[in-house]
């Protein structure tokens, strides 16, 4: 028996495929916006020469920050998209339990239930403090 009732599989799946496509579609409209250039992402970004360097060196960071980040959320989506076609998405990845579906439809990609995220969290320490 799938824990997941038919409308909360279908609502999720459309959810992911939407997500998966607004992301692809963001890292496309920026690629575009390259306009014929070298991509900002990579080793090339940082060949500036003269005093931009330092400059453009940030803007590089930042881009390859989103990258990753949006890289991960790729990830994330594809393997929601996954445990939802083969009927693992709905129980938590740690304890086995249920996931409630309010939490699955307000986060699709979430992988555990309450309890073992706020462990997970405790566990990882306090990388998502404020620390600049
Ligand atoms: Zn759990």
């Amino acid at each position: 028996m799938p824990p997941l009732s038919q409308s909360v599989s279908q609502e999720l799946g459309k959810r992911l495929h939407q997500a998966r496509e607004d992301l692809l579609a963001t890292v496309r409209a920026r690629t575009v916006a390259g306009e014929g250039d070298a991509p900002a992402i990579g080793p090339l970004a940082h060949e500036v020469p003269g005093d931009d360097r330092v400059t453009a060196e940030m803007i590089s960071h930042d881009e390859a920050h989103l990258a990753e980040h949006e890289a991960n959320l790729l990830h994330e989506i594809d393997v929601a998209i996954g445990r939802l076609e083969s009927g693992g998405a709905g129980i938590c990845e740690s304890c086995g339990r249920d996931i409630p579906e309010a939490r699955l439809l307000a986060t699709p990609t979430v992988r555990t239930c309450i309890g073992c995220q706020e462990q997970i969290e405790k566990e990882q320490g306090t990388g998502r403090g404020p620390t600049m």
